[in-house]
């Protein structure tokens, strides 16, 4: 019997968890909340798998775990998050729930189903006697994702480096469940103009308006964005002034920028300090900076994909897809510590982040025999 018969044969097992994750609601920010998460996860991975578990307290965010199968010297990484973007309640409001082939709930595809997938890979493993000694699996689950991991950041960054791969179960690519061997990399900042305030009727020629000279960097700076270099720039905040009859000394804009590349990451910060006023005597200033570093495709990332492009011609008969994404997720700092790095391995669905976010059920049991079968092959 082959990875994929044997999971379909547990998928109601697993869909009773997932239905018990769901229901248990885990917003970042809320420490309580989201370490009873963790408590239940502990619970199923010490019970259900022969794995030391070890348990990270943090004072602000819910605790971490580092579940650890086999000693091998070959370290691979299994990177998940236990927070979702869902407030206190969420999970009453919105229980749980199939409808046909989909499951609907708060954080279900983003990412509770990772969750279970994960130990229901491992666990094949385990009882197949599939685990190679030379390799140990580590799995990674963080309380912070869904706010850039503040506090979790260091610490998947040090397993990363001690890693031979990393596998990011963060959701597919819709809508073929592609496989994402590329991130861009992203930055915030805030672009402040200094004007001079006058009475827009008495003397408008004392005012210099910090308003229109905003409005004149804010197309500059979309100007910037160009399909084929990769680089995405969002102008998506602005304020300033106070009133239509006042000539405006103060305005700012919030601006994201996304980045293909390392050297772009690199330069971008030098880029906007080098903004010139348009209009003589306004005055500019940057703050902010660039965060998550690009995820690149690179060779030893390609054999990766290979891998899993043949885990999943015989496991699943699929042929799957590659792709390359401008969200962001843990896998971008992952990958800038130069680990081999695969993301999107998670659980086919749709509405991330949306209260129509769902997963395909018969996915939870193929996309968990692909990663039962790129651990196998790798
Ligand atoms: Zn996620």
């Amino acid at each position: 019997m082959n990875f994929l018969s044997r999971l379909e044969r547990r998928l109601p097992e697993m869909m009773a968890l997932l239905e018990q994750s769901v229901n248990m609601d885990s917003p970042s920010a809320d420490k309580a909340l989201t370490d009873r998460v963790i408590d239940w996860y502990e619970e199923r991975f010490r019970e259900q798998l022969q794995a030391k578990v070890e348990r990270v307290p943090n004072d602000l965010y819910g605790d971490r775990l580092a579940v650890r199968m086999g000693a091998g010297p070959r370290q691979i990484l299994l990177v998940a998050h236990a927070d979702t973007v869902w407030p206190p309640g969420e999970a009453r409001r919105r229980p749980f729930r199939v409808d046909g082939k989909r499951a609907y709930g708060p954080g279900v595809y983003d990412m509770k189903a990772s969750l279970i997938q994960a130990l229901y890979a491992m666990k094949l493993l385990q009882a197949e006697g599939r685990l190679c000694d030379s390799l140990s699996i580590v799995l990674l689950i963080n309380s912070d994702e869904e706010i850039g991991s503040p506090t979790s950041r260091a610490w998947i960054e040090a397993y990363a480096r001690e890693s031979e791969a990393a596998l990011v179960l963060e959701p597919p690519l819709e809508p073929h469940g592609a496989l994402k061997t590329a991130r861009k990399g992203s930055g915030r900042f805030l672009l402040s103009v200094q004007g001079q305030a006058a009475h827009a009727g008495v003397n408008p020629e004392a005012g210099i308006s910090a308003v229109e000279e905003l409005a004149r960097q804010i197309i500059r700076l979309h100007s910037w964005s160009d399909a084929d270099s990769g680089i995405q720039i969002n102008v998506g905040k602005i304020a300033g002034g106070i009133g239509a009859n006042v000539i405006a000394d103060y305005a700012e804009a919030e601006i994201d920028v996304r980045v293909d590349t390392m050297d772009d990451f690199r330069r971008f910060p030098g880029r906007l300090n080098g903004l010139v006023p348009s209009l003589p005597g306004t005055r500019l200033r940057i703050d902010g900076g660039m965060n998550r570093p690009p995820m690149e495709r690179t060779e030893s990332s390609a054999r990766l994909y290979e891998i899993a492009r043949s885990a999943a011609r015989e496991e699943l008969s699929l042929e799957p897809e590659e792709a390359s994404t401008g969200g962001v997720s843990d896998g971008n700092f992952i990958a800038a510590c130069g680990t081999p790095t695969l993301d999107g391995l998670g659980v086919g669905g749709g509405g991330a982040h949306s209260p129509s976010e769902f997963i395909w059920v018969p996915e939870l049991a193929r996309r968990t025999a692909l990663l039962a079968g790129i651990l196998d092959r790798i």
